[in-house]
């Protein structure tokens, strides 16, 4: 007899880690599956200075690590597998892995969102090789040199700021005149000596022999070209929600994030939602958490309620 999870949640990002650690506290028998690395973007965030709670030394590696232990301690079962495919209509709900078939009782989705791409001729080619979504992975291999950072929103303020630490230069490149970022970082920015700006503008194309060496860029007032030598190039231009396998399953705003009520349920009965994926206002590890908490008692609710 395979079996029969009272909760599966699928993404193991503080939606999923906190859910997890609600619902097996509540003595859910509970199942996690992650496809990559424990933590989502909060694994790779470095500074998470907005946390309640967390302020010294507080970097998402650690905060995830401290969840997850956390959700193990009560008993949290973690399966390292892709989910392709998910049957959800049913009382017993299915979730098809790479290597497998689980049958639970609910299932949470704590897919969160992924970065967005510019898709411009060099961007693909470039990968590992000078382009970066990631500055807490690579800062360290740009030490002294000179990098851009496209986008104006708090992830390309906050990342071109850690990349201080490491990089020589580092021009902001922003397609407006003026950031998008909260105030805070904004200031630590225009007072930072290594940030330049360079307003206006979009990349138009990434160019290399090998490993990027320079891009070029349009102003979008003027139409004007320039030559930007650089060597690296982090993009921060937004996100958009890992929701692809519950397309036509489970009803999302346009821009494909599932809508939920204030308890995380969707249309689905038993299916809920948290996190990142979700349609809602403000997304950090704070909001995350607090879906992933809320998902988890409401499933527990269900439960209560389909047995008695
Ligand atoms: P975001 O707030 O959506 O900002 C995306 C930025 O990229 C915007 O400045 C946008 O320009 C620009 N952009 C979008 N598409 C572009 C394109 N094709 N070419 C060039 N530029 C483009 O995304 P985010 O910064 O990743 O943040 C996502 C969420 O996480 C937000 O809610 C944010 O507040 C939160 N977050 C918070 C913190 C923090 O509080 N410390 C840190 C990171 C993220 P426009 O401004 O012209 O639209």
């Amino acid at each position: 007899m395979p079996t029969l999870y009272d909760c599966l949640i699928i993404g193991g990002g503080p939606a999923g880690l906190s859910a997890a650690i609600y619902a097996s506290r509540g003595k859910l028998n509970t199942v996690v599956f992650e496809r990559s690395k424990i933590g989502g973007q909060a694994a790779i965030t470095d500074d998470i200075e907005n946390y309640p709670g967390s302020v010294e030394e507080a970097t998402g590696p650690k905060i995830v690590k401290r969840m997850r232990e956390q959700a193990e301690s009560f008993g949290t079962c973690f399966v390292m597998e892709e989910v392709k495919k998910v049957e959800l209509s049913e009382k017993i709900k299915k979730v098809i892995t790479t290597k497998g078939c689980y049958e639970g009782k609910t299932v949470i989705i704590a897919t969160g969102a992924e970065h967005m791409k510019l898709n411009v001729p060099g961007e693909e080619e470039f990968i590992g090789k000078g382009v970066s979504y990631c500055a807490t992975c690579d800062a360290d291999f740009f030490t002294d040199l000179d990098v851009v950072v496209v986008g104006g929103g708090d992830s390309a303020v906050q990342e071109a700021l850690y990349l201080t630490k490491f990089a020589k230069n580092v021009t902001i490149i922003h397609r407006r005149d003026k950031l998008r970022a909260n105030k805070c970082l904004q200031d630590k920015a225009f007072k930072n000596p290594k940030i330049k700006f360079l307003w206006d503008s979009i990349v138009e194309r990434i160019e290399g022999d090998g490993i990027v060496e320079k891009i070029i860029v349009r102003n979008v007032k003027t139409g004007e070209l320039k030559e930007v030598k650089t060597d690296g190039v982090f993009i921060f231009i937004g996100m958009k929600p890992s929701t692809e396998i519950f397309k036509g399953l489970i009803e999302m705003d346009e821009r494909g994030y599932i809508l939920t009520d204030e308890n995380m349920r969707t249309n689905i009965e038993g299916v809920f939602a948290a996190g990142d994926c979700r349609a809602k206002l403000l997304r950090q590890i704070v909001t995350a958490a607090a879906d992933g908490a809320i998902a988890a008692v409401a499933a527990e609710r269900y439960i209560e309620e389909l047995e008695c």
